[in-house]
């Protein structure tokens, strides 16, 4: 055993790290002190470099100290850091609103703004909630939601989420939402194709509502990949039955497109594949190129118009003390801006095929029981044995020996379970897919050899 770093023995004192058995550390689980980053890569304080094919939890899309957003960032500190947004407004703020609700799926209306993903998913179930009272109608007061969904880990946000390992500790304090099942194809019935297995579980959706419409305020819905839940995917065709379903029954839809919305899935947002519109639409993460804490929920005229009234009760008094903070906002507008002048989706679409070439590759290891792709999140599916859909037990922990395996070949792989994926930053060029490549292949050989 080589001494721990310095700094991992300072760490190991004070902090408490997020989704973190702090046992773990430093034995089972190393932990990786970064001095700086630099494109895809992270750099270490003994210069170690690995790549950075998880973009930091999802947020990065440019690459790490991109220097167009690090710039905006400092000159607005130099300008204005922070004010309050009620009562005041500033250029960033506003100037946001504006881009956004060009860029948003038409009829979203109104931006609100939070720091982060939670908070935001927090706001639109308030805001749904309120939205059907200040109408006079009070039955509803139900959320649907998918099964194997996630929407983060604030009490509302982990009530309507239905990954057990996160909700099953704090079941007796949530919210009791009711589960539709999810139209993943990856549990398509034999012979059935996606799009399908969309339009099966669609028509468990419409008995669902038709049972139950009357009560419910939203559904809420990761369009197109449930990232969390091990990067499943599924049909619009889904979504656009959902929409259908929530107009019929007076229940608002909900996007949840915090993990997939600036370009992740191929389309600035990924509601634009189905073609629809939803009632509240939640950003965060890439919001921001990956460089600012910043959430924004996109709400529709109608629901905004319920709120418009002499009296108090009706407003919507939620606030946040860094609401619409003018830093995160000049981060943000920075990030659109790079959209426009690199023309990212179009550059996108080359990258993924490259990234798609190697991903199928590496996919014909005989443990891999599925291999998916949507824009550029890649995702491969371990199975100790992929004909029986048999899993490896838990208690090998595939995935975290992967990951460890990863980084000695300098890579950031971080498995959701034993399912391994690729979202790396859109700025990631030849030479770092053919790395990314290499080193995957090799670290999923080391665990699992194979002739
Ligand atoms: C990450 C995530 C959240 C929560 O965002 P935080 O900023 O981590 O609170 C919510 N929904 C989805 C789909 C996410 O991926």
């Amino acid at each position: 055993m080589t001494a721990l770093p310095d700094l991992c023995r300072r760490d190991l004192a004070v902090l408490w790290h997020p989704c973190t058995q702090m046992r773990e550390h430093p034995g089972i689980m190393p932990l990786l002190p970064v001095a700086r980053g630099e494109g895809a890569w992270l750099i270490g304080q003994d210069g170690t470099r690995h790549l950075d094919a998880v973009s930091s939890w999802w947020t990065n899309l440019f690459g790490h100290a991109e220097p167009r957003i690090a710039t905006a960032i400092a000159q607005q500190a130099m300008t204005l850091e922070h004010v309050l947004l009620a009562g005041f407004t500033h250029e960033p703020a506003v100037r946001l609103a504006e881009r956004l609700l060009d860029l948003a799926p038409p009829g979203l209306a109104r931006v609100f703004y939070a720091d982060n993903g939670s908070a935001a998913v927090e706001v639109a179930l308030k805001m749904s909630f309120h939205a059907h009272r200040n109408r006079g109608d009070t039955r509803r007061t139900r959320f649907v939601t998918l099964s194997n969904s996630y929407h983060g880990e604030t009490l509302g946000a982990l009530s309507v989420g239905d990954i057990p390992l996160y909700r099953r500790t704090y079941a007796p304090l949530l919210l009791e939402p009711l589960f539709t099942p999810s139209p993943d194809a990856f549990n398509a019935l034999p012979g059935e194709d996606a799009e399908a297995c969309a339009l099966r579980c669609a028509d468990e959706l419409a008995t669902m509502l038709e049972q139950h419409g009357e009560t419910v305020c939203a559904l809420i819905v990761e369009p197109l990949v449930q990232c969390a839940g091990g990067m499943r995917m599924h049909h619009p065709a889904w979504l656009r039955r959902a929409r259908e379903l929530c107009d019929a029954h007076g229940v608002h839809l909900i996007a949840d497109e915090i993990a997939v919305g600036f370009g992740r899935t191929g389309t600035m947002f990924a509601c634009e594949q189905a073609g629809i519109a939803p009632d509240l639409m939640c950003l965060s993460k890439g919001i921001t190129g990956g460089f600012m804490p910043l959430a924004a929920v996109l709400a529709s005229p109608t629901i905004y118009e319920t709120f418009l009234d002499d009296s108090r009760e009706r407003a919507f008094l939620h606030s946040h003390s860094y609401s619409g903070n003018p830093l995160a906002c000049a981060a943000a507008l920075a990030t659109l801006g790079i959209f426009d002048s690199d023309d990212v989706l179009a550059r996108n679409a080359v990258t993924a095929d490259k990234l798609a070439s190697h991903g199928r590759r590496i996919a014909q290891h005989p443990n891999i029981a599925d291999y998916r792709q949507s824009g550029m999140i890649f995702a491969f599916e371990l199975m100790a044995d992929p004909a029986a859909l048999t899993p490896f037990p838990t208690s090998e922990r595939i995935g975290l020996q992967i990951y460890r395996a990863a980084l000695r070949h300098g890579l950031v792989l971080r498995p959701l379970g034993d399912v391994l994926y690729w979202m790396p930053p859109y700025c990631i060029n030849d030479d770092d897919i053919a790395h990314l490549a290499t080193a995957t292949q090799a670290a999923i050989q080391e665990v699992l050899p194979c002739a």
